[in-house]
């Protein structure tokens, strides 16, 4: 068996032992006792995003996170749209992938990796723009761990009539979100990240009134999300195809414990501490943070090679063999490495990490 470590990735991540005994027993797709858990899945899923259950609901999509936002891009844009795209990072991008595959028309607005994307930029982007119908931008990019502002910006866009659709992978669950006070019409997360499930389905929190005029856009089968959403409502929640039956219950147990932790909020709290606690840890340790405190996430980090001749490798395998796993760097202008700090991560967590790094650097010095 391999050495056993934390994940200090932005998910899949560390999850505890009771969402892995979940797991333990084998589910029947079609049953209807399963089926009640994909309903309380949907139901929990509502409450965290604090919508109207009248007005919004919770849809699942089988796959990974990317499998969910390529749903909503794929089945919810008509072909005489066109979609707006706000990128700063990698995950912006994707969607620009997902919409060439497609066909679908799309606007690129293009922001400097290490910068917010901004409502002025935004703003002028749709004025000069009168046949952009829907908008989509991501809300801490995972990319570079910035968080962007979709408060300022959604509400707006919105107000002009506009669909709006926001990546919220590695934020929904861990940062505080009003889905329905910002206007949000599609909103896109997944099992393994701030809910602190195992990787296996995606899930959309979708507005109604939008959603159902959306039957028959689809460009694709399975991920078509108005027929996904039809079934589950039509037959008590069952999925259209096989389901991953041991990742929902282990997704209906992490719900519990984060109902048990005390809530969003709690949640959210200890995020922000973790990552504190690991930046100004790491900036003691002579490490330059990428990204602006302004704009920095409670989710990930990112840090500059403190040297020319750092070599993340070494770096890395030396941390993996004192009990964590990091992340590369995922920008080109700057080198730099990541640390997450979600999932079962807590103060002892990250202090032992500090202590780890810190033993590398002084292995090194003595060299
Ligand atoms: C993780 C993530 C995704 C989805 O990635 P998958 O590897 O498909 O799960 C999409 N957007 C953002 C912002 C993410 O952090």
């Amino acid at each position: 068996m391999d050495n056993k470590y934390l994940l200090l990735t932005p998910g899949p991540l560390t999850t505890s032992s009771t969402v892995k005994k979940a797991m333990e027993f084998d589910y029947c797709t079609w049953d209807d006792d399963y089926k009640k858990i994909t309903q309380s899945i949907r139901q929990s899923l509502l409450a965290l995003a604090d919508v109207n259950p009248s007005k919004y609901t919770a849809v699942p999509i089988q796959g990974s996170g990317t499998y969910g936002v390529e749903s909503v891009i794929s089945s919810v844009i008509p072909d005489s749209g066109t979609l707006l795209i706000a990128m700063n990072g990698a995950y912006g991008k994707r969607i620009g992938q997902m919409a060439d595959v497609y066909g679908i028309n799309h606007i690129d607005l293009v922001v400097d990796e290490q910068s917010p994307v901004l409502l002025s930029d935004v703003k002028s982007t749709i004025e000069n723009h009168p046949e952009i119908t829907h908008f989509a931008m991501i809300h801490c990019e995972t990319t570079t761990g910035i968080l962007n502002p979709i408060e300022d910006i959604v509400p707006w866009v919105h107000e002009k009539g506009i669909v709006t659709i926001v990546d919220a992978m590695s934020s929904f669950g861990g940062i505080p979100i009003d889905v329905s006070g910002i206007n949000i019409d599609f909103l896109i997360s997944s099992t393994n990240k701030c809910i602190q499930g195992v990787p296996g389905f995606a899930f959309v929190i979708a507005k109604k009134s939008i959603l159902e005029t959306t039957a028959g856009i689809a460009r694709t089968l399975s991920l078509d999300l108005y027929d996904q959403y039809n079934e589950m409502e039509k037959n008590n929640g069952k999925w259209r195809f096989t389901s991953p039956t041991h990742v929902v219950h282990a997704f209906a147990q992490a719900l519990e414990e984060l109902k048990l932790e005390g809530g969003l909020q709690r949640r959210y709290k200890r995020y922000q501490s973790n990552q504190k606690q690991l930046a100004s840890g790491m900036e003691h340790l002579g490490f330059k943070l990428l990204i602006d405190e302004k704009w920095q996430s409670p989710i990930i980090t990112s840090f500059i090679y403190p040297t020319d001749d750092f070599d993340f490798q070494e770096f890395y395998n030396e941390l993996k063999e004192a009990g964590f796993v990091i992340y590369p760097g995922k920008i080109s202008q700057v080198p730099t490495f990541r640390i997450g700090n979600i999932g079962e991560v807590y103060r002892d967590d990250i202090a032992r990490l500090l202590k780890a790094i810190e033993q590398i650097q002084n292995r090194e010095k003595a060299l």
